[in-house]
């Protein structure tokens, strides 16, 4: 997908996050590159982190610069410890503070179980969950350090993990990603329950399928793509918008009373399709 293809102008209320700082990690592509620009969209200023494409990372600030806010690339591994405490350290030096967490990146590395290597699950699980773990500690410490700036939001931060169906949904070949999925739907009720009373505001969203480069076997042939609409209800692959303007709405002030929820956005994918007709 390219920069220039991302959601219709307009959508999202321009003043809707007026003034925040948001960190999207895995932003140079896909659905954490919509959210980045969603979120600027909305007026927060954005640090779009990515870890390899140096490139698609500048046009997506760029993106993003163009519609009035600022915003800046951050290259960091959000497995690696050091890293992610580095990131932290330069965006409140540079950005003045964080509000808002994108905990996006993410990958797969299929395999049957048998094949699967330890390599497989351990590279899965330190980015899909670790890598939340670490950017939601280290933009937490800021959180609390500031606490509550009534005129910017209501709460003192927000946390939004990107999960996935696969929090809920067996996955059958891919043991190392459900895994870390379900892992964050559990690291993420914790944190909420944890940080609720310190008006922290964590919750999550899990998308369904989304025409993004990590599952493009799944939709790049019309037989793919007819076979994945088997499991969407509503007739459509979802486009990474749809997962920004979830994102956009639940970093907002409008969902301040939405605390340790996941919100699936998936077409109806979770609604178990196969019992429409059967049962
Ligand atoms: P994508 O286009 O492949 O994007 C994944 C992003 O994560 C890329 O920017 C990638 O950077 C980055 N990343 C990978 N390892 C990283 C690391 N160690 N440190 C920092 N960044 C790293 O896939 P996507 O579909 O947008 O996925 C985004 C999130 O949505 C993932 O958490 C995924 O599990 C979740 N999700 C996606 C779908 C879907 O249907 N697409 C459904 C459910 C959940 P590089 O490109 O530089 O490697």
């Amino acid at each position: 997908m390219s920069v220039t293809e991302s959601a219709p102008k307009g959508v999202i209320p321009a003043h809707l996050l007026r003034g925040q700082k948001a960190l999207v990690t895995g932003a140079n592509s896909g659905i954490g590159m919509a959210t980045a620009i969603g979120l600027g969209r909305a007026g927060a200023d954005v640090v779009v982190n990515y870890v390899a494409g140096r490139e698609d990372a500048e046009k997506v600030v760029e993106e993003i610069t163009s519609l009035g806010v600022r915003a800046a690339a951050y290259e960091a591994d959000v497995s690696q410890e050091d890293q992610v405490v580095a990131m932290m350290d330069w965006m409140v030096r540079e950005f003045g503070t964080i509000d808002i967490l994108v905990a996006n990146a993410g990958l797969q590395r299929d395999a049957t179980i048998m094949e699967m290597t330890l390599a497989q699950w351990q590279k899965v699980l330190d980015v899909n969950l670790t890598g939340q773990f670490l950017c939601a500690r280290e933009a937490t410490k800021e959180f609390v350090r500031r606490g509550v700036v009534p005129e910017v939001s209501r709460a003192a931060g927000k946390i939004i993990c990107m999960s996935s169906v696969h929090q809920i949904i067996p996955w059958s070949g891919h043991v190392n990603y459900a895994s870390s999925k379900g892992g964050v739907l559990m690291m993420m009720q914790t944190l909420a329950q944890e940080l609720a009373p310190k008006k922290i505001r964590v919750n999550a969203v899990a998308p369904g399928a989304i025409r993004t480069p990590i599952n493009r076997s799944a939709w790049e042939t019309p037989e793919a793509e007819r076979d994945l609409l088997q499991l969407i209800p509503y007739g459509r692959v979802g486009d990474p918008e749809d997962v920004a303007h979830a994102v956009v709405a639940l970093a907002s002030d409008l969902l301040d009373y939405v605390v340790g929820a996941t919100l699936y956005v998936d077409g109806g994918m979770t609604l178990f399709p196969g019992f429409a007709t059967g049962g």
